[in-house]
């Protein structure tokens, strides 16, 4: 399983293995110069400066040009590790950020029903730049601690031993403090996350609520709910200065010792005449060379973590099967007739064991109107969301044309269905890009034409720039109506053969029902339409009533038929007290 999941790790390097080797060239050709430099000083304090002095000043003079191409060297390397090694993860990041998009937009309905939003969102986003950072800085930082660490030991070792252990002996203890306080910074940053994603949440729901907020003029309770999110985000922030404080001036106190350390040893081998002046500046010079690597690994293990559990958290994404597939042998059934049956359909959620639907069986012939109604909670809108298969049947099987749902692609099982339901939902855009929603290569004539079946041509015409006005974020510049007939639009221009009505009206004031109503039996002319109905009178014509209640469909007949029934439908009639 572990093995497993960083073999997939390592897919994602394979369409870049020309950057990761380019990134790893230079990590490696970088770190040797910082090996090299010191060298160089060390032949210049140690031979050159006794040589004789006209051949001295020739050797100083090849050797600075040489110090400076190699500085030269060592700023392209770490410009490249910069940019080759970034772009790298980027796009890696980018790879996986469309891979999760389009797993997303392949689970089922049951699997959203469970989420909160922003959660995903922060898979998309935060995650996987923790992730994008591990890709790059993970190797590089690895090959460059071990290139420095063993290159300057083994040099060091080779100048002088004695002095080599000194140096080495005081960096555990550095190793220590480095780990320990890198640690209590990794969860001082965990904490600063966490408080700014509580103010995101608290931003994001004062916001979308503003209109409630402000009808129940509760702005100041908002801003003390927000206030105390925003102070809590500072004083995080305030502890997570401190830490870092403490970790980076300690940092900078254990290299200094590191130095003394040098200096006091080597004075004492100096004395002794086992050291020489140009070997003890040696060692100063290669003393960063000791603790970067610290630095970088501390470091290293921070990303690792962050990344490793943004991966995991990635996975855990990636590893939902949707609930609802394409049958191996699924075929695209084009344009259907419209016969729906249910053939001994039982349902329940996921999450419950509870039958929302048992043994439903019904047939409706292609083209026929038919209403359904029921109590609140009697399972009309589950019985809808089983035709376009959004959810699958527990048992038994629907059938379109005489054919199982489950033997079609869901792309042309859905081709075929309209669905309009109470909550409109529109996409930030202009009304032109709404209504296009139902068929992308729609031109601007049938826009209009889709949008005058829909009764929606006039009071489009009546905004700012007609078309092309912008509808705000989820449609907020438009009425409960308005929005209606643009989803309705929406559903004319897809043209589909079958349509399902759930409680289209119930949201609307009478005069707006009115319209959308006239525009919906528009729409379903010719077709096969299941109409959901909240108020009875927006149904009294259908030449077919289905009740549905727990039982299954407890009666059904025209208006005339269930009332003379007295029934379950007379029942609901008269609570509704109805007269139209
Ligand atoms: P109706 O449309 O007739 O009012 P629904 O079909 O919406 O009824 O709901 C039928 C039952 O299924 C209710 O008890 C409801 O709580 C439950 N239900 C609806 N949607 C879900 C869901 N996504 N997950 C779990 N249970 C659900
Ligand atoms: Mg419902």
């Amino acid at each position: 399983m572990k093995e497993n999941k960083w073999k997939k790790f390592a897919r994602y390097y394979k369409p870049y293995l020309g950057s990761f080797a380019a990134d790893m060239f230079f990590a490696i050709l970088g770190a040797a110069v910082t090996l090299i430099i010191p060298m160089v000083v060390r032949y210049i304090t140690g031979t050159v400066i006794y040589e004789e002095p006209d051949k001295a000043m020739k050797d100083i003079a090849v050797l600075a040009v040489v110090m400076i191409a190699l500085v030269a060297v060592e700023f392209v390397c770490n410009y490249f590790i910069a940019t080759v090694g970034h772009n790298m993860g980027a796009k890696m990041e980018t790879d996986m950020r469309t891979e999760i998009f389009d797993h997303y937009q392949k689970l089922s309905f049951s699997f959203f029903d469970n989420q909160k939003v922003g959660q995903l969102m922060s898979r998309v986003t935060n995650d996987l730049f923790d992730i994008s950072e591990l890709f790059h800085h993970g190797p590089e930082d690895v090959v460059i601690s071990l290139i420095k660490f063993i290159g300057t030991m083994v040099i060091l070792l080779n100048i002088h031993s004695g002095l080599a252990l000194c140096a080495a002996a005081s960096l555990p203890f550095m190793l220590v403090f480095a780990y320990v306080y890198n640690g209590k910074l990794k969860r001082a940053f965990k904490r600063n996350r966490d408080r700014i994603a509580d103010i995101n949440a608290q931003l994001e729901d004062s916001l979308s609520g503003v209109r409630v907020v402000k009808s129940f003029g509760n702005e100041d309770a908002e801003m003390g709910k927000f206030q105390s999110g925003n102070n809590a985000f500072l004083e995080s922030k305030k502890s997570a200065y401190k830490i870092m404080g403490i970790y980076n001036s300690g940092m900078g106190v254990f290299t200094t010792l590191v130095t003394i350390v040098v200096v006091v040893a080597g004075a004492v081998f100096l004395t002794n005449k086992t050291l020489e002046v140009a070997d003890l500046v040696t060692f100063m010079l290669y003393i960063n060379n000791f603790t970067d690597p610290i630095k970088r690994l501390v470091s290293f293990t921070e990303q690792f973590q962050n990344g490793a559990s943004g991966y995991e958290r990635f996975l855990e994404i990636m590893n939902v099967e949707p609930d609802i597939v394409d049958d191996k042998h699924a075929v695209d059934v084009g344009t259907l007739q419209g016969d729906i049956s249910f053939k001994n359909v039982m349902f329940h959620y996921v999450d419950t064991d509870t039958n929302v639907l048992s043994n439903l069986t019904l047939d409706i012939k292609a083209g026929e109107y038919v209403a359904l109604v029921g109590s609140s909670g009697a399972g009309k809108t589950t019985m809808c969301s089983l035709i376009p298969r959004f959810y699958d049947v527990t048992s038994g099987e629907i059938d379109i044309d005489g054919m199982d749902i489950r033997k079609m692609t869901q792309k042309s099982l859905r081709r075929n269905i309209g669905i309009v339901q109470q909550d409109v939902y529109l996409f930030a855009g202009t009304v032109k890009d709404n209504i296009r929603y139902g068929k992308p290569d729609a031109t601007d004539e049938e826009i209009i034409a889709a949008a005058k079946n829909a009764n929606a041509h006039e009071f489009i015409m009546q905004l700012p720039d007609g078309y092309n006005t912008d509808i705000g974020q989820r449609g907020v510049k438009l009425s409960g109506g308005q929005k209606q007939r643009l989803s309705l639009a929406r559903v004319f221009l897809k043209n589909p053969p079958i349509l399902i009505f759930d409680e289209a009206t119930s949201a609307l004031d009478n005069e707006s029902e009115k319209i959308v109503q006239d525009s919906l039996e528009h729409l379903a002319k010719n077709r096969t339409t299941l109409v959901i109905a909240h108020r009875l009178s927006t149904i009294r014509n259908a030449k077919r009533i289905l009740v549905l209640t727990e039982d299954g469909i407890a009666e059904e007949g025209t208006h005339d038929e269930l009332m003379a029934k007295n029934g379950v439908y007379a029942n609901f009639y008269h609570i509704q007290g109805v007269t139209a």
